[in-house]
């Protein structure tokens, strides 16, 4: 065996969290070693978050485009998709993102090591290194933060069907002409609204008699109309059974348990992430799993073993890329001395449909079930100025409101750069204003943020006397 190299920090896998705190601490004085598989930057930037949003804003150009004439503006072809120059924007954003992180990696001072890793004992791993050789690395502090990869449910025939999952399907050499996705979450949805944009014939198969199935059912509902409006194909409440690829590699047949069969060219599963904890034997270090494979940690990130901390996916946090970073900083927080936690933290999110759907707090559904008494704001997106000056009309806005205290519980804001507009609910709901204080700030106008007057307008004008 190697001798041991003892550093500060070791950090295994670096995703948000990882490589967040790997830079902050090398910069700080710390010796800092981070192995990191083969992703510089991490899923979000490669694979994830950065170029499916890259693509979806290529889907938007499109849908701008081809109502360009209904703004006065007259374009004397007609838009097209090109994939190699959609590749080719795709691949420049993440390209340039990578090759920053590479910079940053390097300016920080920290030993990035590109090779898989896995414990041999006590917080010390050993890595294979990408170019030869393996290191023996030993952390006064260890970070596990290896994050997921796409789950492959157990469908016969599907190994020899040669369909997509979300990382592959970034490769696609040509736009399927139709395509079948299992899996109506947040992945799902996404991939459905974006290639129907893009001119696939797709059809959405969702065993839950919802999409997004943790959502309200009226925001699910409407959610599952913007999708049908751009051509998908929803299909609730079917089960995919078994799939076949035709002979010649032709469509590819999914049986579902109604007994009907649907056939594309296509087959992308989006139907969940798995841990990367198989193969990291932690055991050797003494951290726990839970029953899907998890890292059992606590509030703090805590995991099992003394000086072994676990973030982001791989830690059970909410799979998003900022629940990954706030863990960055509750750790930061504890490794320097201080206290932080991750309990009752609001953690937003996007799905990035288009129109995009924007979640902060509590779904009404929750808000019941946790005996609030609620009161329920709605807004139609079409009634907001801003929105007819774009001509993006489409959506409903949803607030839950603590009928008691006033103060918003959560929200649901299905609309035109919603992502961006949740924000300002969020920074309310920590700030513990009421609806009224935020109905009656005076905000910009035209803007889509404005709409949140008139949503808590409506409140007023359903309350009693
Ligand atoms: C299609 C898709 C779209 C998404 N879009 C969004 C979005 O718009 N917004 C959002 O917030 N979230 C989005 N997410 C979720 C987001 O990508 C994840 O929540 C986030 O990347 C998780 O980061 P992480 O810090 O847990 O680790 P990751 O970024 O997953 O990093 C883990 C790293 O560990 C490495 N690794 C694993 N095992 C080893 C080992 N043994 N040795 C060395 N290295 C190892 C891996 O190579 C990887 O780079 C999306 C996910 C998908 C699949």
């Amino acid at each position: 065996m190697n001798e041991i190299e003892d550093v500060d920090l070791l950090v295994i896998g670096g995703g948000k969290a990882g490589k967040s705190l790997a830079m902050d601490r090398a910069k700080a004085g710390w010796t800092v070693a981070m192995v990191e598989r083969d992703k510089v930057g991490g899923t979000c930037i490669n694979v994830a978050c950065i170029p499916t949003k890259a693509l979806v804003a290529s889907a938007r150009t499109l849908l701008d485009a081809r109502r360009a004439a209904e703004m006065g503006i007259d374009i004397d072809c007609e838009p097209a998709v090109d994939l190699e120059k959609l590749r080719a924007h795709k691949e420049g954003v993440v390209g340039g993102m990578v090759s920053a992180h590479r910079t940053m990696f390097h300016d920080s001072g920290m030993d990035f090591i590109m090779g898989t890793a896995r414990f041999v004992g006590q917080r010390t791993v050993e890595v294979a290194v990408n170019d030869g050789g393996t290191r023996v690395l030993r952390g006064r502090d260890v970070l596990v933060n290896t994050g997921t990869t796409p789950a492959t449910p157990d469908l016969p025939g599907l190994a020899e069907a040669d369909a997509w999952d979300s990382e592959s399907i970034l490769r696609l050499e040509s736009l399927p002409e139709s395509i079948v996705v299992l899996g109506g979450g947040y992945v799902g949805c996404e991939f459905a609204s974006m290639l129907a944009v893009f001119g696939s014939r797709v059809t959405l198969l969702q065993g839950r008699d919802q999409v997004l199935p943790r959502e309200d059912r009226d925001v699910a509902a409407a959610v599952a109309d913007v999708l049908t409006a751009q051509g998908v194909d929803v299909r609730l409440g079917v089960r995919a059974t078994a799939v076949r690829r035709e002979g010649g590699h032709r469509d590819v047949v999914v049986t579902l348990d109604d007994g009907t069969q649907v056939r594309a060219e296509d087959l992308l599963v989006a139907t969940g992430r798995t841990p990367v904890t198989a193969d990291l034997d932690l055991a050797a270090t003494g951290v726990e799993l839970d029953e899907r494979g998890f890292v059992r940690v606590d509030d703090h990130l805590r995991t099992s073993a003394d000086h072994v901390w676990a973030a982001g996916d791989v830690a059970g946090s909410p799979q998003f890329t900022h629940a990954s970073w706030n863990d960055f900083r509750v750790l930061k927080k504890i490794l320097t001395g201080g206290d932080a936690s991750t309990a009752g933290r609001l953690v937003p999110y996007t799905v990035f449909v288009t129109p995009e759907l924007a979640r902060v707090g509590l779904t009404e559904t929750q808000a019941r079930e946790q005996g609030f008494e609620v009161t329920v704001a709605r807004l139609a997106v079409a009634a907001i100025p801003r929105a007819k000056t774009l001509r993006e009309t489409t959506g409903h806005w949803k607030a839950v409101i603590d009928a008691r205290t006033d103060e918003i519980l959560g929200v649901a804001l299905l609309g035109h750069e919603s992502g961006e507009v949740v924000a300002a609910v969020q920074m309310a709901m920590l700030g513990n204003l009421t609806y009224h204080q935020v109905r009656d700030a005076a905000i910009t106008h035209p803007t889509m943020g404005e709409g949140l007057n008139l949503l808590f307008d409506t409140v007023a004008e359903q309350l009693p006397g």
